[in-house]
């Protein structure tokens, strides 16, 4: 299994972090993207993508940490994604959970679209309502705003939103992604949605050391714990967890070129 998002570098794996990476190995996790938040987070992302050939990396931003971003910053960002175990741009997005700066945040997101453009890559998305803004509805309108043939392809990650939501990032050719909140008890809605899009667009991810799944909530998260989220998905849907596992990752694989 292939988990598409993981901060491995968080301060969480400070203690165990060499001896946890070969323990995924031995335990069925064939890689992972290790996500970048910043770009100290994504030149560190790269840098243990160096030390461990089945590790991928990501470059990008989070919303959160926008303020920071310098021009030296971009031309940092652009270098990095010339290294070939860069495989995204991300995680890149809207998140109005802390304030709806809409204006700063979406021309910062078409910059980073210019950037996955250029190096022809993908995009990782974070995206979060908040505030009564629905965050979905605004990536939604900004990636219909690009021509099909322009427009990045992409994942959108611990997907949040309503089915229709869904269907339509499916149409405008991104994957859904899930992760741990899929088993959780009031995730009734998202089951529903992992029940029912094409397994073709689906792609299933940790964002650990955060959102571990039941039954395990709670406690730290690591790559392995996607078993649970691959699980979850099987039942729902009536299928095999080998046919989740390897469709998940053939399409971690045709997105990300891992
Ligand atoms: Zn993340």
């Amino acid at each position: 299994m292939f988990d598409s998002h993981a901060h491995i570098n968080d301060a969480a794996f400070d203690e165990d972090r060499d001896t946890l990476i070969e323990s995924m190995f031995a335990s069925g996790v064939d890689g992972w993207i290790e996500v970048g938040t910043s770009v100290k987070e994504s030149k560190k992302a790269i840098a243990l993508t160096e030390a461990y050939p089945k590790i991928f990396a990501s470059v990008g931003v989070h919303p959160h940490e926008l303020q920071g971003v310098q021009e030296s910053g971009w031309d940092e960002l652009a270098r990095l994604t010339e290294n070939p175990r860069c495989k995204a741009i991300g995680e890149v997005g809207l998140d109005f959970s802390r304030g709806v700066d809409i204006n700063f945040q979406e021309a910062i997101l078409k910059k980073f679209v210019t950037l996955a453009q250029a190096k022809k890559l993908p995009m990782i998305f974070h995206v979060r309502s908040g505030n009564d803004i629905d965050a979905h509805e605004e990536l939604i309108r900004i990636l219909k705003t690009y021509a099909d043939a322009d427009r990045p392809k992409g994942v959108i990650h611990t997907f949040s939103g309503n089915l229709k939501q869904a269907q339509e990032y499916i149409s405008l050719g991104m994957y859904v992604s899930f992760s741990g909140v899929v088993t959780f008890k009031k995730s009734d809605e998202l089951r529903e949605i992992a029940k029912t899009i094409p397994l073709e667009s689906i792609l299933v991810e940790t964002d650990c050391p955060y959102l571990t799944p039941e039954p395990f909530r709670g406690k730290r998260n690591d790559p392995s714990f996607c078993k649970f989220v691959i699980q979850t998905i099987a039942e729902l849907r009536g299928t095999d967890v080998l046919e989740v596992e390897q469709k998940t990752h053939n399409n971690a694989k045709k997105l990300l070129g891992v």
